[in-house]
């Protein structure tokens, strides 16, 4: 992995070379190249051996022109202040994207959760959690899960905040476990998305998904879900990989079994009948859909050349660097950017804050019946205008986010 590139500095140029193409407001690209607040706070956390221990937390909060900020949190030990910015910026585009009424922000703190100890990370949590306090809420800022964070994380955030305020308040934080207010089909929503764009990648190419070879890094939620949905479509699972490394079963791998396997054993590597190749190898394998759903700068101008798949569908945020994304579509692969194909997730959120407001409880059919609504209704008018201005869906997707953008800020003008 290329953990050099600065994704902010990618964040940046990709807004550049959007509004430069539509005439964007200047003020307007000038604001978006700018988070609107950073918090940084130091969480002093008192480790299990009794000894206290600082960890560095953030949130960033992007823009909030369109409704209040959102976005995840990721507990990891390379997360800085950049990445959070970068990905704070993405939830904003993100939420236009799938024309949803929020902003978007992003959490992280600075910390190796796999080895820390259940009641160190929820030490952690709840303190970092009453060190945001008066920044998030309802209607201000309403974090999620993101890496290295997940259901339990959300219900301390939930609880600490409830308790701060004196009474109970679910629609602060969305993720949550299903008995808290967590919504049907949340958990899976963003691998689901990711796999809707495949299909509809897939009907625009004239791939047919039965057999369709896939290759997946990053074997976490989204990895799994993504594997699981479009093995439901008839796919076939040739490899994935996570940190530990890579595995390949050309007769296809149950996405199922290698779930168990990793909750059982940490990782994917090992699992039985499949072949461990090194974990980079992953990028040119010979398979029909790539899925990126682990980090950031992971297809680089140093690898794009080895990626053999026809359709590449981004679970992870900011995988491909702009570079990279430029020379996939000359050469004829079907990128789908992370803003559309992960939205899934967001989308989802927003109708667990919906749920929540309203004191309401969706079937599953429900939840997914509607994100299959939005994420095909965004993808067709990312397409639509891809093939009209003979862009990347990237670069489209970017018009359509920029342009929601735009008209909010002027339809609200500058204060004072
Ligand atoms: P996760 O922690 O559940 O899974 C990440 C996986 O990636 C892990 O299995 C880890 O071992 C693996 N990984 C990390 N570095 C790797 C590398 N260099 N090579 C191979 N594997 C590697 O996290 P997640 O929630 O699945 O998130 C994955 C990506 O999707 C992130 O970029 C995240 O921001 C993005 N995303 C997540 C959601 C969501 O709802 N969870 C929504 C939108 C976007």
């Amino acid at each position: 992995m290329n953990n050099k590139l600065n994704p902010f500095d990618e964040v940046k140029k990709q807004i550049d070379i959007a509004s430069e193409k539509i005439g964007l407001n200047a003020d307007v690209t000038e604001q978006l190249k700018h988070p609107r607040s950073i918090l940084t706070v130091s969480v002093p956390i008192r480790m299990d051996i009794g000894d206290v221990r600082i960890f560095t937390g953030y949130r960033v909060q992007y823009n909030m022109w369109r409704g209040p900020y959102k976005g995840g949190l990721r507990y990891h030990p390379i997360v800085d202040l950049d990445e959070v910015k970068a990905l704070a910026a993405w939830m904003t585009f993100k939420t236009c994207i799938v024309n949803i009424p929020y902003g978007g922000a992003k959490g992280g703190i600075v910390c190796d959760p796999k080895a820390m100890s259940i009641k160190e990370l929820e030490r952690m949590t709840r303190r970092y959690t009453s060190m945001i306090i008066d920044g998030i809420g309802p209607f201000k800022d309403v974090p999620a899960p993101d890496v290295g964070t997940d259901s339990q994380t959300m219900a301390w955030i939930m609880d600490t905040y409830s308790l701060i305020k004196g009474y109970s308040i679910p629609e602060v934080v969305t993720g949550k476990p299903i008995s808290l207010g967590g919504s049907e089909g949340r958990e899976e929503a963003t691998g689901r998305g990711v796999a809707l764009c495949v299909r509809k990648a897939a009907e625009k190419i004239g791939l047919k998904l039965r057999g369709s070879k896939v290759a997946v890094q990053g074997y976490g939620n989204v990895g799994y879900w993504s594997a699981k949905t479009l093995s439901e479509m008839g796919c076939k699972i040739i490899a994935v990989n996570d940190t530990k490394g890579c595995i390949v079963d050309k007769s296809g791998i149950d996405p199922d079994v290698a779930n168990e396997f990793k909750r059982k054993t940490g990782s994917v590597y090992g699992l039985e009948g499949c072949e461990s190749i090194p974990i980079d190898d992953i990028f040119e394998l010979d398979c029909d859909i790539f899925i990126p759903a682990a980090l950031e700068n992971v297809i680089t101008e140093k690898n794009y050349d080895r990626i053999k798949a026809k359709i590449v569908s981004e679970g992870a945020n900011g995988p491909t660097t702009q570079k990279a994304d430029q020379a996939l579509f000359e050469k004829g692969v079907f990128v789908i950017p992370d803003i559309l194909a992960n939205a899934g997730g967001v989308t989802v959120s927003y109708f667990e804050w919906t749920q929540n407001l309203n004191r309401d409880h969706w079937t599953l059919e429900t939840v997914n019946k509607r994100l299959e609504e939005r994420m095909e209704g965004a993808f067709n008018k990312v397409y639509d205008s891809a093939k009209k201005y003979e862009e990347s869906m990237r670069t489209a997707a970017y018009f359509l986010a920029l342009k929601r953008l735009e008209e909010a800020h002027l339809n609200r003008g500058l204060f004072p």
